[in-house]
């Protein structure tokens, strides 16, 4: 690997790990209204579990085991099944992610949104990689599992839009889905490429001008699950703090879809600091059993990328 590899691999495995933190975090207060996580905390700032879906301390929800899902079936099929789907639109590689998911479900997941189930059920019903355009299917579902798509892909734009729009697509077919999928992956991977402060939020600007939707200034305080809503949450911490911390309390303390939001914002704020300067006690209350699977699939994935393109 090249020597600036050291670097990548901290931005990769600090997005990952960030993605989790936000996702136990926000688990706790998912649902709540900011007054209500007011009464009950004063300011949500500890990983205690709990929540409406009765969480052990430091477990994560769908939205990383859902990414897990995806990202195994990108390893499993290797260069060589990647390398098919991007020279002439093999199906297996897809049909694989489908077959994940499809277990993942199986599993009896702690949480499945609507919109993902619908999908899963059809693809497992009718084997249809992708449903048709149904304007319910804003939901922030198929924009939360994309990280591995977004690693698995490094060094390749295009390859990284196909993949990420096949991936979403099995669940998701709406605009804006679409749109906050490839936009705040691109965003990852300008930050995974060390990206300053400044670089990033010009990117942003821009990104903003061309999807005027996601325009979140002024900050409209919504937090659902709607993609449009959870991305103009993130953006919106995302911008006002540069510490991982701060912007991970203001972001969670939104209330809502705060474990989604939660882990989407880690995924940036995680690029941004590295895995070295996460907050040790967050890190240390996730389970280590995922802190393990996410580090050898962010390994794997990396290794996966570099096979089809030197980084
Ligand atoms: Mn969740
Ligand atoms: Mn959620």
């Amino acid at each position: 690997m090249h020597e600036q590899a050291p670097d990548l691999w901290d931005r990769a495995l600090g997005a990952y790990l960030g993605f989790a933190i936000g996702d136990a975090l926000g688990a706790t207060v998912e649902f709540m209204r900011p007054r209500e996580i007011a009464q009950a905390f004063g300011v949500h700032r500890d990983m205690v579990g709990g929540g409406w879906l009765k969480l052990p301390v430091g477990q994560v929800t769908d939205d990383t085991t859902m990414s897990l899902a995806l990202g195994d079936a990108l390893l499993a099929g290797g260069s060589a099944t990647l390398q098919a789907f991007v020279a002439n639109g093999d199906e297996t590689l897809v049909r694989s992610i489908g077959d994940s998911y499809v277990r993942w479900l199986k599993g009896k997941p702690v949480d499945c949104g609507n919109t993902c189930r619908r999908g899963i059920q059809r693809y497992l019903r009718e084997g249809t990689l992708a449903g048709l355009y149904n304007p319910g299917d804003g939901g922030n579902g198929a924009l939360m599992r994309n990280m591995p798509a977004v690693f698995a892909t490094l060094g390749d734009d295009a390859v990284f839009e196909k993949l990420s729009m096949a991936q979403a697509r099995l669940t998701h077919h709406h605009p804006f889905s679409d749109s906050a999928t490839v936009g705040l992956g691109q965003l990852l991977r300008l930050l995974l490429t060390g990206a300053d402060q400044s670089a990033s939020e010009q990117w942003t600007t821009q990104w903003v001008e061309a999807n005027a939707v996601f325009r979140f200034t002024p900050y409209k305080d919504r937090a659902t699950a709607y993609v449009v809503d959870t991305v103009q949450t993130v953006l919106h911490y995302f911008t006002l703090h540069e510490g991982f911390e701060a912007a991970m309390i203001a972001t969670v303390n939104q209330g809502d879809d705060a474990d989604t939001t939660g882990a989407l914002l880690g995924m940036l704020a995680g690029a941004r600091c590295g895995a070295s300067r996460l907050p040790r006690r967050w890190l240390e209350r996730l389970q280590p059993a995922t802190v393990q699977a996410i580090t050898a699939q962010t390994r794997g994935l990396l290794d996966l990328a570099q096979s089809m393109h030197p980084l």
